[in-house]
């Protein structure tokens, strides 16, 4: 077998080949090849890499093939390696295909030695300049080639500056750097216990070594690991020997960095910075305070235009933003290095906006070069950037956004300080369903319990608010109305601020800037749009939240989860009367008070999105979670039981006092009377025993409500079955409001959607109510109503007979929490603070089932009831309401297994619009490919 070629010249390597020449090498060559000036250079390849990680040695030839290649660069040049009268000498530095920052770090000036030193000097002129390389090249060699530590030379270098009286490396003269270097040689004979080598190849040899063994340094591999980057995404690291050009050669050189657009902004503009006589060090290491580019056009008007060549040149051909490196050495311009430029969300959706209208990139290019999950930074409000505050805690970052505010511990305090025009973060162990005004109170919500798809974070979510769930370092005592967190207290009252986006919780407050929807954002979206086959809706629950949906570009309301409506604190006493209710006629008094607010609700929701179907969800959640805990009942009761025996002893008070003091003011006694009187008083009038009898038969019906296991107990449609008449009055609600609307020439068209199905007989059920009741309010209106009436598909039962179920529901829609709580047998409360972590950190899930679909499992199953449910309904409309609805991954399994649309909280609208758009191209790439 004939040994494969290990060295490629920029004139020859394939640019596209960044698994062989890695991503700086390839771009080295490609920019060589269309003609940019690149100093001459050469890639060693992985495979010479894989080879040597193998052997634990060069391949063999592969040193013969480095000295061809170098002789081609000396013939390129006019320059020696090794010569001492004029020096070529290098840059080494690894590049993988992958870019892997810290992975290891560059040599410059490879080839000096004591002679060529001298060279150096003689051409350059400037024997401070030689000297500072030498010193350098000695130490980057020590340290990375041959694993000197760094202190030994810093203190050296701390030594010398005593010494001289020097306070900045700048300040130290040519002689002093002279005998620096001599320190720093006698250091590395010291740490290697061999002298420095003075043969270049002997040099490169070792650097060549020391940049393979780099692959699998700690700092590596840990980088790999953090970021998921396989052996399929990137094996070995490649090579790259370069000859060093000079930007501190006088006056006519320079270096700086480029962005061929201002990646902060977008803005279609060079952007960057350079230092006139300086190395690239000195940039980065903010020694000088470099110009902008800006700058050049009357330094160097001649180099500017030159670098604006360079940069259409690198866009015309990348068709990508580019951040580049270069280098002006005696009035002649190189370009060392390019890559995509990274930028922040805004600058992306802009430049892809503009990019495409100039032509630069297809609509197409344009839509896919984005990451939909950026879009989540322009919709929420972050953290001022550059604050310097360190995080008390960390939690789960369950809803983006940051928001600061004073703490409470409970929603009804939230609500009271917001009334009065305080901001709070509401900060509880977990929240639930009672505590929804609270939300609406809150700037963000703080959870020590529960995960990403706990109560609090799904309302957080849907509300648009910042949610830090799960951040168990903070222990809440609601009683004493104080949390302590690694010995910080926390006091009601005290200012913190949350970022929902990275679960960090910080003491103070930190200024927050604003999300807007620009111009180019609208723009990338309706293009989107116009690619995209799957719609998308929102989960929205209120008319404001409706708004807001439309405003996110939603296509409908895909769920509309009625229990929220019930959890209002005006509602709530009519729904525990209509839980504690013993009859169906006390039942049906309460639910007749409840069907007026329901019906308002409803009209709410329907007009907000006039023309636009939207799916109300009838009561999903057990009962017992709009009844108060026990523990809150039992507590309650106990200080009611002992209001009658502190009226007596308030009354007998006085009296054991006088035991002890006979000689007790007149006018406490007195006061202590009145109150004791005042208590008997009231007592007589029973409101005590009447506060304490209801507590009491709450208290009944909590226990008789408790379950082991309530997410899988009487909830869902199995309320409807056992109460009938609460769906009955749902239904009419629904159907009066679109009654309404349509009297009003309001286009309502809603959508009845029955959760937790099982059987096809649950669904004939509710369907009978449904008929029922439509046919009595077409008849009293006089209209004609039009809606569908489906089910939710979270159960596994459902999936495996969706045949059967869509015989009689028009619709599906996948609540995917429930379905991956089911299939992984996982509670979604508990996991994902408790072993989900560890399941991932150590690879037995990649993902959080409950973030990103499990396309494996739980997918299977959905592709199961879609195949068999169209089957049966060929016209099936079928979606999806869960989380995932809004996560791109999921929502290209989607489009892949054909659902109609994805339904997903209002703030995350975009990204799904985004990433169902990209889901297509994708489709119809692969298949132009193919
Ligand atoms: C679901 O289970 O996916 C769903 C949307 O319903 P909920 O989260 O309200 O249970
Ligand atoms: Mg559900």
């Amino acid at each position: 077998m004939s040994q494969p070629r290990y060295i490629y010249p920029f004139e020859e390597g394939d640019g596209r080949d960044k698994m062989r020449l890695g991503g700086k090498g390839a771009n080295l060559c490609t920019m060589m090849q269309i003609g940019l000036d690149v100093p001459p250079g050469f890639v060693i390849t992985t495979d010479a890499c894989l080879a040597y990680l193998d052997a634990q040695a060069l391949p063999p030839g592969l040193m013969a093939e480095v000295r061809a290649s170098v002789a081609a660069l000396e013939r390129k040049t006019g320059k020696g390696f090794g010569n001492a009268a004029n020096p070529l000498l290098v840059s080494v530095r690894s590049g993988s295909a992958m870019s892997m920052p810290g992975m290891m770090d560059t040599i410059l000036n490879l080839g000096l030695n004591p002679a060529t030193l001298q060279g150096l000097i003689a051409q350059t002129g400037n024997p401070r300049f030689a000297y500072d390389a030498w010193r350098r090249f000695v130490q980057l060699f020590g340290k990375i080639a041959m694993g000197v530590p760094d202190d030994a030379f810093d203190a050296a270098m701390v030594t010398l500056k005593k010494k001289t009286g020097a306070t900045q490396d700048v300040d130290l003269s040519a002689d002093a750097l002279s005998m620096l270097a001599d320190d720093f040689l006698a250091l590395y004979v010291a740490h290697t216990g061999s002298p420095f080598p003075a043969d270049p190849y002997e040099q490169l040899e070792l650097a060549i070594a020391a940049v393979f063994r780099s692959w699998n340094g700690k700092r590596a591999i840990d980088y790999r690991r953090q970021f998921r980057i396989t052996p399929a995404m990137a094996n070995g690291t490649a090579v790259n020997v370069c000859t060093m050009v000079f930007g501190n050669m006088g006056e006519d050189s320079a270096t700086g960095v480029g962005f061929t657009r201002n990646p902060a902004t977008g803005e279609n503009a060079i952007y960057g910075e350079y230092l006139t006589n300086a190395q690239g060090e000195d940039v980065v290491a903010g020694i000088r305070t470099p110009k902008p580019i800006a700058a050049m056009a009357q330094e160097m008007p001649d180099l500017h235009s030159q670098l604006v060549a360079l940069r259409d040149r690198l866009e015309a051909h990348y068709h990508e933003v580019q951040d580049f490196e270069f280098t002006i050495e005696k009035g002649r311009l190189y370009c060392l290095q390019t890559r995509n430029g990274k930028m922040n969300a805004r600058a992306m959706v802009r430049t892809s906006v503009e990019m495409a209208q100039e032509g630069l990139v297809t609509m197409a290019q344009a839509l896919l070069r984005i990451n939909p999950m950026l879009l989540e930074q322009l919709l929420v409000p972050t953290l001022a950037p550059g604050h310097a505050r360190k995080a008390l805690a960390q939690g789960l970052p369950a809803s983006p956004g940051a928001a600061s505010g004073r703490i409470v511990f409970d929603a009804d305090t939230a609500e009271q300080r917001a009334k009065e025009g305080e901001k709070v973060i509401l900060v509880r162990e977990e929240t639930k369903p009672e505590d929804i005004h609270g939300f609406f109170a809150a700037e963000g919500i703080l959870t020590s319990r529960g995960g990403k798809t706990s109560h609090a974070a799904v309302v957080a979510r849907g509300m648009g608010k910042p949610c830090v769930s799960g951040c168990e370092a903070i222990h809440i005592d609601v009683r004493a109305r104080h949390a302590e967190v690694g010995g910080t207290v926390l006091r009601e009252g005290d200012i913190i601020t949350l970022d929902g986006t990275t679960g960090n919780v910080y003491p103070g407050k930190i200024p927050t800037v604003e999300a807007e929807f620009f111009p180019e954002l609208v723009t990338l979206l309706e293009w989107a749009d116009a690619n995209a086959r799957l719609r998308v809706k929102a989960n929205a629950d209120t008319p404001a939240d409706a708004v807001r949906a439309r405003k996110y570009g939603a296509k409908g309301i895909g769920l509309a989860r009625t229990e929220r409506m019930f959890n209002d604190p005006a509602r709530l006493p009519i729904v525990q009367e209509m839980i504690l209710a013993d009859t169906p006629e006390a039942r049906k008094s309460a639910l007749d008070r409840l069907l007026p607010i329901q019906r308002g609700d409803f009209k709410g929701i329907f007009t907000a999105m006039a023309g636009l179907p939207v799916t109300v969800r009838l009561l999903d959640p057990p009962m017992h979670e709009f009844l108060p805990t026990a523990a809150q009942l039992e507590y309650e009761i106990s200080h009611l039981r002992t209001l009658p025996r502190m009226g007596r002893s308030i009354a007998d008070l006085p009296e054991t006092l006088r035991l002890i003091d006979p000689e007790l003011p007149r006018d406490y006694v007195d006061s202590l009377g009145k109150l004791g009187q005042s208590l008997a008083e009231y007592r007589e009038s029973k409101r005590d025993d009447a506060a304490l009898v209801r507590r009491e038969a709450m208290l009944k019906k909590v226990h008789q409500l408790t379950e082991v296991n309530p997410m899988l107990g009487h909830r869902g449609v199995r309320l409807g079955m056992t109460y009938p008449e609460i769906y009955e009055m749902q239904i009419r609600a629904i159907m009066e409001a679109a009654a309404e609307c349509m009297l009003e020439g309001i286009d309502a068209r809603p959508e009845i959607m029955v959760p937790q199905v099982a059987t096809a007989e649950e669904l004939k059920r509710v369907r009978a109510i449904v008929d029922a009741v439509r046919a009595e309010i077409e008849q009293r209106h006089g209209v004609r109503l039009h809606f569908n009436f489906g089910s939710m598909v979270e159960v596994v039962r459902a999936c495996l007979r969706a045949a059967r179920l869509a015989e009689i529901a028009e619709f599906f829609s996948f609540g995917t929490n429930d379905l991956s709580q089911a299939t992984f047998s996982f509670s979604r409360e508990d996991a994902e603070n408790k072993f989900l972590p560890f399941y991932i950190e150590t690879g037995i899930l990649r993902d959080n089932p409950f973030e990103v679909l499990d396309i494996y499992g739980v997918g299977e199953l959905m592709k199961l009831a879609v195949e068999w449910g169209r089957a049966a309904r060929p016209d099936l409309e079928i979606g999806i309401c869960g989380e995932h609805g809004g996560h791109p991954d999921s929502v290209r399994f989607c489009h892949d297994i054909g659902l109609d649309y994805v339904s997903c909280s209002a703030p995350r609208v975009p990204i799904a619009r985004l990433a169902a758009a990209q889901a297509k191209l994708r489709v119809t790439g692969a298949k132009a490919a193919a």
